[in-house]
């Protein structure tokens, strides 16, 4: 059986707030991320096409509703990568002084700086 797609909760309230956007095809992409998954805005921007601004707009929006949950991740400053499944934290506070890059052995010293905002649907 498929699991139902979550985000047509908030088709209405996206409708609403008239973002620039096709909200069917959203909600449509969307199905692909079920509980558990991690969502990340850049993905959706160049999926969708939507600026970057839009999308955290959105995924707020959905935060708000109960369907995400904000999550930091180290994207690595030397191979451009996230470094690893690993180190997503929930709060800047978990984040430790150094990570290490799982994929280029980089030491990032400063992880704060490098933390992108993703989300995880609940
Ligand atoms: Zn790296």
């Amino acid at each position: 059986m498929m699991q139902s797609n979550i985000f047509v909760k908030v088709g209405p309230l996206l409708k609403e707030k008239q973002f620039n956007i096709d909200v069917d095809s959203f909600i449509n992409h969307m199905a692909y991320y079920t509980s558990g998954k991690f969502v990340y805005p850049s993905a959706i921007h160049r999926e969708l096409k939507l600026s970057i601004q839009d999308v955290y707009s959105i995924m707020e929006l959905c935060a708000e509703q109960g369907l995400l949950e904000q999550y930091l991740q180290i994207y690595c400053p030397r191979c451009q990568r996230f470094v690893g499944s690993d180190n997503i934290y929930k709060t800047a506070l978990e984040i430790p002084e150094i990570v290490n890059c799982v994929h280029c052995d980089e030491e990032i010293n400063n992880p704060l700086q490098h933390a992108v905002v993703i989300y995880k649907v609940l």
